[in-house]
């Protein structure tokens, strides 16, 4: 590990606020650890390996105490607040750390567990998750059923005491690595919509289980089509209930739209930096390649988005305050799950177009961002989706 890691000064995040205080000493003994610990050099752009580096980095915040600081002690975490959380978000953007290997493990399905497993279960699972031993992915979109996930049509039925799974998923995140899926499948064969669904475990790596991974415009592959064709999963790996998968995938949802870890200000801020100082850069040593008119509106979106991270940064600070209140944050999960997504993808539209040539030739970190930003919309819940949300379950209007 590094022994110089570079890490940008906190007033990039913009002001100091008195709940999560820049000389808070979880930030200093944090930062302290990310510029002896954090990971050497650049991320790979190569998918590959860069999901080897996410991995290695994830052992290595095991071993330091610092993955799922927030679940609890006995699982392996540090109980710690939500606002801890948050600071320990922004500290990991300044490092220019990127997140572990299993974050959807981390983040999705280990505190699903918490809530829904068996003792037996999250003993089995939860420190595996946390230390990156073993890597998870979520199997619920399917070809016809991503927004309207309760048509699904994979269905799972009991043959002594395991399940036959057979269907297909879609979009499945890291499936290629992955060795278990969360499986929501249709184990009620007369049921209709939202009844009748099961949350299972199924291991990955056996003969009734096919990944393909999907190219993406990136060059990436990052998700994956899973066809099921007779896999089994122990009865006893049911999370949630036989018949109780909605509710089980509902709490799966609240974690997924009110984790920062999804709607990230700080790694945007720091984007927003770099470009920046690109533009400065520009500006400097070949001011004849901007007219007077494009470096008016560069400053002019730069001072935009800004502002607008600004507001994402206040609002993932309301979720941890409520959170740390003990509510639940519920549907407002909704509101900074849409400001992120649309914002991810303007700040890597606003850093491509400053990289000029870069931000569109395959390879560059600009032209890579900027393609794979587009997902940050859809993954989640779509922004539609999330409209819908906030427009009926927190204004109240007519469906
Ligand atoms: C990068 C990435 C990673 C993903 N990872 C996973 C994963 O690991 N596991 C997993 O299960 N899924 C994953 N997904 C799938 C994701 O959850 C779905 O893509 C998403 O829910 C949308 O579903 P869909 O693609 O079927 O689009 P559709 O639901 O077919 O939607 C198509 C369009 O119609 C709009 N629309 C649909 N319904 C409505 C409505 N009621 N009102 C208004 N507009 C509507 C949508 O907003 C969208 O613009 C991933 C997706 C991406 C892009």
């Amino acid at each position: 590990m590094n022994d110089s890691r570079t890490i940008l000064d906190r007033s990039v995040l913009g002001p100091d606020l008195p709940q999560v205080p820049f000389d808070h000493p979880f930030r200093v003994q944090f930062s302290d650890w990310l510029r002896e610990h954090g990971p050497a050099g650049e991320e790979p752009l190569d998918q590959r390996r860069r999901f080897a580096y996410r991995r290695a980095w994830q052992r290595a915040l095991a071993e330091g105490g610092w993955a799922g600081i927030a679940w609890p002690t006995e699982y392996g975490g540090h109980g710690a607040t939500p606002l801890t959380q948050f600071m320990q978000y922004e500290e990991f953007a300044l490092a220019g750390v990127p997140e572990p290997a299993n974050t959807p493990g981390i983040i999705l399905l280990g505190p699903t567990l918490m809530v829904h497993g068996s003792e037996e279960l999250k003993q089995r699972f939860l420190p595996k998750i946390l230390a990156g031993d073993e890597i998870w992915a979520q199997g619920f979109s399917e070809p016809d059923s991503g927004s309207d996930l309760a048509s699904l049509r994979t269905r799972a039925t009991l043959d002594g005491d395991q399940w036959r799974i057979n269907g297909q998923k879609i979009w499945t995140t890291f499936a290629q690595y992955a060795d278990f899926c969360f499986v929501l499948a249709r184990t009620d064969p007369g049921s209709e919509r939202h009844r009748g669904l099961t949350l299972l475990i199924c291991q990955t790596r056996q003969p009734g289980v096919t990944v393909r991974p999907i190219k993406q415009i990136s060059g990436d592959e990052e998700f994956c089509e899973v066809f099921f064709d007779d896999a089994h999963a122990p009865a006893a790996w049911t999370v949630g209930g036989v018949g109780g998968g909605w509710q089980t995938a509902m709490t799966l949802f609240q974690f997924e739209r009110s984790d920062q870890g999804y709607t990230d200000h700080g790694r945007l801020l720091v984007r927003l930096e770099h470009a920046r100082r690109r533009l400065r850069g520009i500006i400097e040593v070949h001011p004849e390649r901007l007219s007077a008119f494009e470096l008016a509106s560069f400053r002019a979106r730069f001072a935009e988005l800004w502002i607008r991270c600004q507001e994402l940064r206040l609002l993932n600070l309301r979720m941890a305050v409520i959170a740390e209140s003990g509510e639940s944050v519920s549907s407002a999960g909704s509101v900074t799950n849409l400001v992120w997504g649309e914002l991810e993808k303007d700040v890597a539209q606003f850093d491509a177009d400053i990289a000029g040539g870069d931000g569109i030739t395959r390879g560059t970190a600009a032209a890579h961002h900027q393609l794979a930003s587009r997902a940050a919309s859809i993954y989640s819940g779509t922004s539609e989706i999330q409209r819908n949300i906030v427009a009926e379950r927190l204004l109240g209007l007519p469906r």
